[in-house]
Order: structure tokens, then sequence, then C-alpha cells
């Protein structure tokens, strides 16, 4: 598992075997494997240090208090491992299932241990033994054989297996290229996964990108301004809303029907999961040899003074969108503070423009699209620049002079790669919003506002 770092790709194949049973014994199997960790984690009391906040004429200063915490240690000890296996085949052995299924309980085992103690120490879970509730066995490459296209798995040593034939898989091309990694065997389907490396070579260019609620702006001085529209995104959750708002009313009055309003908001969740997938899959694949910056959104409470606007829904599917991005390409989070509301060129406080989506510097004057100012706010950030004239014209601007030569030369806009001609219905990046126009799943264009800014600075400077 260790080396290269690498993306895992997952596809599913149907089948029809029954493997109730398999599943239910390697359910039980790895409850028992989590049940013995658990029994056998150590609670050490510690002190640990915390904020509040207080308002102090204006300004938030946050103070330290300190209280005491039960931290769980989980056992990781070779002798306690061995005894744990141990008593897992002892256990396993009466089903007659290869002996392979007890390591990948214990590293699944492990690892749900471990991000439940993740999560705890952030105050997230309670102290509460996690329990399995799907049903899944994983196979790891010991108990599987590939060969012309078929993938055996071994059930029960000489005495059970099952084929699957992937010849005529969609995906058999990745498959040519890459390894296969893990398969998950679940009651309808076998997920294949392939490992396929991540680039390690150093990145070319870095891209700082601001989430907005009908947006995500990008921007980079060689590439520019790049927006990518959100509103399929909005629209699904808009629509949604309404469906969903109309059934609850119903349900009040009709308890019956409850079900149904939870319903909705699954599907509206797998709706939108799935086009954050192609969003992000998009991204990564338009800039693949990018690092690209965006805000820490965890941090994003500490510092609420902004973007009250934006209500959950469009977080959520922020922090989606960062989080796929971490596993699709090499990601650097920013701290999200004031990215909004500083001037990128001289640091000093931007005043949002009522009606016109631009911000203005109340002490250079510099002039932006409040969404680009974001951008460049945060791809200063990334870079580890300060807002600064100086620093602006040599890191922002005058990287930009070969793209503004280009721009002139071809006097329009220029749509980049990949994203197809007529996605943007219009020329102009501050038309406002709406939720009833449908457009394309992505419409990603360089808007070269290059010489826009260029012109800006120019004249402030
Ligand atoms: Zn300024």
């Amino acid at each position: 598992m260790q080396g290269k770092p690498c993306q895992v790709l997952s596809y599913s194949v149907r089948h029809g075997y029954d493997v109730k049973d398999l599943l239910s014994s390697y359910a039980g199997l790895l409850q028992r494997a989590i049940d013995i960790i658990w029994d056998n984690i150590k609670w050490v009391e510690r002190r640990q240090k915390n904020f509040y906040m207080v308002e102090d004429s204006g300004r938030r200063v946050f103070k330290p208090y300190y209280t005491k915490r039960q931290i769980p240690v989980i056992p990781k000890s070779s002798a306690f491992k061995k005894n744990l296996r141990d008593t897992l085949i002892r256990d396993w052995a009466s089903t007659g299932y290869a002996a392979h299924y007890v390591d990948t309980a214990i590293a699944i085992a492990y690892s749900i241990i471990k991000s439940w103690r993740k999560n705890y120490m952030k105050g997230l879970r309670r102290r509460k033994k996690p329990v399995i509730k799907r049903r899944f066995v994983r196979i790891d490459k010991m108990t599987y054989r590939f060969r012309d296209w078929r993938i055996r798995v071994t059930v029960k040593p000489y005495k059970q297996y099952l084929e699957f034939d992937l010849s005529k898989a969609w995906f058999r091309k990745k498959m040519e290229r890459y390894d296969l990694g893990e398969l998950i065997l679940r009651e309808n389907d076998l997920i294949v996964t392939i490992r396929k490396p991540i680039d390690d070579r150093k990145p070319q260019i870095r891209i700082g990108w601001d989430l907005n609620k009908y947006s995500i702006d990008g921007f980079s001085p060689k590439l520019g301004w790049i927006k990518i529209d959100l509103n399929r995104l909005y629209h699904i959750h808009r629509v949604h809303e309404i469906k969903r708002q109309r059934a609850q009313s119903a349900a009040s009055k009709k308890p019956s029907i409850r079900g149904i309003v939870s319903r909705h908001g699954e599907r509206e969740r797998n709706r939108a999961k799935d086009l954050v997938h192609k969003i992000t899959s998009t991204i990564a694949k338009m800039f693949p040899n990018a690092l690209h910056g965006f805000e820490n959104l965890n941090k994003h409470n500490m510092y609420s003074e902004s973007r009250k606007h934006n209500r959950d829904i469009s977080k959520q599917n922020w922090k989606q969108i960062t989080g796929y991005m971490t596993y699709k390409a090499r990601v650097r989070l920013v701290d999200p503070r004031k990215t909004s509301s500083t001037c990128p060129m001289c640091g000093g406080e931007v005043k949002l423009r009522k009606g016109r989506g631009e911000v203005r510097c109340t002490a250079c004057g510099l002039t932006l699209d409040r969404q680009l100012c974001g951008s460049i706010n945060i791809y200063l950030k990334m870079c580890g620049l300060p807002q600064r004239p100086s620093t602006f014209y040599r890191a922002v601007i005058r990287k930009m002079i070969p793209r503004l030569k280009m721009h002139m030369r071809s006097l329009g806009r220029v749509t980049a790669k990949g994203a197809e001609s007529n996605d943007m219905p219009s020329m102009n990046p501050r038309e406002g919003p709406s939720p009833m126009k449908l457009k394309p799943t992505l419409s990603t264009t360089v808007l070269l506002s290059i010489s826009y800014i260029y012109n800006m600075a120019c004249t402030t400077m």
C-alpha cells in the first residue's frame, strides 16, 4: 500500500452470486475486531487548551481556558496485533472462509477506530463504539487472481470461488495501463479499484480558487481568470427546495407520506454529489500539472465576519468540492481569513460596490470583480506572498503581460481547452444568475479580464 501516491479509481461490476452468508459472516468478523480493539483502548486524562471568544471594542479576541479530557490510546503493539489476529482466525476457521479475510478485517477495523478517534478529538463523536451497518467484504490481492480479464476470488480455499469477467468492461483501457487494487464485494456488485499513480512532478502552475454560490473563480497569472459555472448545482438545490417545501406542507397534513420528504433530501444530495464529481474531475483534467489553492473551510467558522449571505448548502458543496479536489489533484489549503475583504494590491480594506458585483479598495482605489478579488487573494496566500504593490506587480501583473498580448491579438475571449464553445451564454461575468435558466453542466471559460486588472492597476499605481 505504501510507496508512490496514488489516485484510486473505482468501478462497479454487477453480479448474480448469492454472497449473503459471506457478507454477514464478514460483518461479524469486522465487528469482533472492532470490539477487541475497543476493549483494549486505554483512556488517559489530559489537560486541554480551548478558546472562547470575546468582543473587545468591536474586535474578536480569543482567550484560552483549560479542561480535563479523556484521550483514547489505541493499542498498536505487535504483540497485541498478533494476539488479535490469532483470536479472530480461531473463530473464523469454523466458517471455512479463506484466512486472508481476517487481515483485511483487521485493517478496516483499525481505520474505523482511527477515524472515530480523529472525530472524537475534534469533538464530533462521543465515546461510543463504532458499529458496522453496511454489508461488504474487502478483498486484498492475496485473495484474488486476475488473469485473461477474469477475476477469480477465493471464498473457501479449494472449494468455492467467484469469477468475474471483465473482458467487456468499459473501463478495460484503464486496467491495461494501471494496477488493479483491492476489491470490495457487495450484495449485488463488485467494486473494482484501479491505482493510478499521481503525477509527482513539480507543479507548473498555481491556481487560487474562490468558491462562490454561483461559480468557482480561479486565478493564475498564466491563465488569467477562470470561471466555472455552478448554476446547475444551485439549480439542483433550488428545485429540491421547492419540492421539499411542497412535500413538507403535504406531510404536515398527512403523516403517512413523511418518507417522501426524507427521500427528497437523499436524491438532492446524490445529484449534487454526482455533479460535484464531474466538476472536480474536469478541473483536475484541465489543469493536470497545477497546484490548486482553496480556502480551508474548517476554519471558516472562526472568522464568520464575511459571507454571511451564503447559506449552509453552498458551504456543504464547497467542502465537498475541496474534499474531492484533494484526492483528484494537488491541493494547498489556505487560511480563509479576509480573503474577500482585502485588497490584493495594497492589503487595504475593500468595500463592495452595491449592485455592481465589484469591490473597490478604500486605500488605493483598485476596483475588481468581487470573485476575482477573492481568487487573487487566495493565489497570493498559497504562494506565501504579501499584499503589497511591488509584489502585486511582480507576481501578478508582470506575469500576465504575455497573456495580455495574446489577448490583444485575438481580440475576444478565449475558450479554455476542454470546454465547448457554446458553454458560456454570456460574456459578462457579472451578469446576475437566474436559477430558472438551465445551463450546461460545465461552462469553463477563461475570461481574459486580465487587461481589466492590468489597466486598473496601472492607472492607480
Ligand atoms: Zn488597495
